[in-house]
């Protein structure tokens, strides 16, 4: 695994160097080298891609990477020092941030990747002017301040983008998930700030002049409003790198004299970082507010307990999705569910078994459900349940199952003893077109025949026209299901220690 790693790191840093090289003036280093803080980003994010062999096939990659474009060996492996000491560095103080700071999930993150930036940039650019005072006979401090500015961007461009990348192969199943829950309108709304910041850098060139690289700031934040982090980070490199490669070709004119000084280049190199850190700070303040937000949505809408939803988020779930089956004119089932003589249990077993008891329920419940429907906790021990149906039949066969699984379904009562809960149920089979509130009332006294029946049993209220079944209470009735209860089984099964019964 890790030697597979390693061969796929050298071919990574292999392409990217070459790129590096490819993109470089002639004379110059390049202006745009993205080798080295793909190489600390990787490093840092997969554990095969930081030990020791690693750093070796990165070291290698370089090194081929120079002498397959003309340098000597003294060239290839002094620039290679440069490179692979800088990304080490990144990755060894990326590493040694908080996992908050190392996946940019605060606004303060951005100042800790400008400092690991900063301090990548400054050893690599110490190694790197020294060997430019060598190759190209450049004064230290010359070459230092271009390597350094160099790296430096490059660094806070990419280092984002790879820390906040899921795994590539999680990429289709996201894009699908995104299709699948995204209509085509909403997918066109999400395209539109991406289509201004494109707009936007074509009206630059258009119009040209010192203030071009500015005109897409507007659509750089709206992006970074609009996309997630990883989305913000990688439109915001794909901006740095075409404003960079758009100056260097003279695709856009600030005015500035062409060929570009190096001291001006050092100008856009500062201007373009500062740029970039903009929107990538107001990227992770959104993602960030974003996250909190959904946090108190799910702590308002949720049960602490359960997990399930409280009463008010599903009376606002159960009426909308009501709505939508009522416009689809389909059968929907709701269901009362009550955990019998829980007070009983409670003062036998102790509150907090109780609790367990109610958790183990809500498994039970969710689990027999799997997605088709909403389930709430409305009380102490009370439950209910909305979900489309095709027949009375069905409705009633998923009540007997949660019933008969919660049956079932043992809770550790403490001191060896075994707690047997049950549950009665009562059911309302309807049109959509019925009212929630008249649904749940009915379902209710449903429920409550079900408690006279002798509980640990299912009711059905049938309030449409068909010849089912519209009224079920006991055990071992033909459903067509196995039945998994003796027929002379008592129809009451009380709360008891597992042991004695
Ligand atoms: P029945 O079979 O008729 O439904 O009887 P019951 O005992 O289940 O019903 P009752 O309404 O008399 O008692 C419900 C009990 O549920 C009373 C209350 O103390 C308890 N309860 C309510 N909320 C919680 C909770 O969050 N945890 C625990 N452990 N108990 C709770
Ligand atoms: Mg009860
Ligand atoms: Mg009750």
């Amino acid at each position: 695994m890790r030697l597979k790693a390693a061969c796929m790191l050298l071919l990574i840093v292999f392409i990217a160097a070459l790129c590096g090289i490819f993109a470089r003036p002639s004379g110059l280093l390049s202006s745009f080298w993205p080798a080295n803080a793909i190489l600390a980003g990787l490093a840092f994010r997969n554990r095969d891609m930081a030990g020791a062999t690693a750093w070796l096939s990165a070291f290698i990659g370089f090194i081929l990477a120079d002498l397959v474009t003309g340098s000597t060996w003294f060239q290839a492996i002094v620039l290679t020092l440069g490179n692979v000491v800088g990304a080490w560095v990144a990755y060894v103080l990326l590493s040694s941030l908080s996992a908050q700071h190392g996946q940019l999930l605060s606004g303060r993150s951005v100042l800790h990747l400008i400092l690991v930036s900063v301090a990548a940039s400054l050893c690599a650019g110490a190694i790197g002017a020294l060997a430019m005072q060598h190759i190209f006979g450049k004064p230290f401090l010359d070459g230092f301040y271009f390597w350094f500015m160099g790296e430096l961007l490059h660094y806070a461009i990419i280092l984002p983008v790879m820390l906040t990348a899921t795994p590539p192969r999680r990429w289709p199943q996201e894009w699908r998930d995104y299709r699948d829950r995204t209509s085509l309108r909403r997918r066109a709304r999400h395209a539109t700030p991406f289509l201004a910041l494109i707009l936007s850098s074509g009206a630059g060139i258009l119009i040209g002049g010192p203030g071009a690289v500015m005109f897409s700031v507007p659509a750089l934040l709206w992006c970074a409003m609009t996309y997630n982090l990883f989305g913000s980070t990688l439109v915001t490199l794909m901006f740095s790198c075409w404003t960079i490669i758009a100056i260097s070709l003279h695709y856009l004119d600030l005015s500035v004299p062409w060929p570009l000084a190096i001291a001006d280049l050092q100008s856009i190199r500062i201007g373009v970082l500062f740029l970039t850190l903009t929107p990538l700070t107001v990227a992770i303040i959104t993602a960030t507010r974003k996250q909190l937000l959904r946090q108190v949505q799910h702590l308002a809408s949720h049960d602490q307990l359960s997990g399930l939803l409280n009463r008010r988020a599903f009376d606002d779930e159960a009426a909308k999705r009501l709505a939508s089956l009522m416009r689809q004119k389909r059968l929907v089932a709701v269901l009362m569910l009550d955990i019998d003589h829980f007070k009983r249990i409670n003062d036998t077993w102790g509150h907090s078994a109780g609790d367990q008891v109610l958790v183990t329920f809500a498994q039970v419940a969710s689990g027999c459900l799997d997605q088709k429907g909403i389930i709430g906790r409305i009380g102490g021990e009370e439950f209910s349940v909305l979900m489309p149906v095709n027949s009375a039949t069905e409705a009633l066969r998923i009540a007997e199952e949660i019933r008969q699984r919660f049956a079932q379904a043992p809770v550790d009562g403490g001191q060896a003893t075994t707690i047997c809960a049950t549950v009665s149920i009562g059911v309302v089979v309807a049109r959509g077109a019925e009212h929630l509130k008249h649904l749940l009332i009915r379902a209710d006294q449903a429920l409550y025949q079900a408690k006279n029946c002798g509980r640990n049993c299912v009711q059905l209220v049938n309030l449409i026209d068909t010849d089912e079944p519209d009224g079920f209470c006991g055990i071992g009735q033909d459903l067509g299901m196995p039945l998994p209860l003796a027929p002379n089984e008592p129809r009451v099964v009380e709360a008891h220690v597992r042991s004695s019964c």
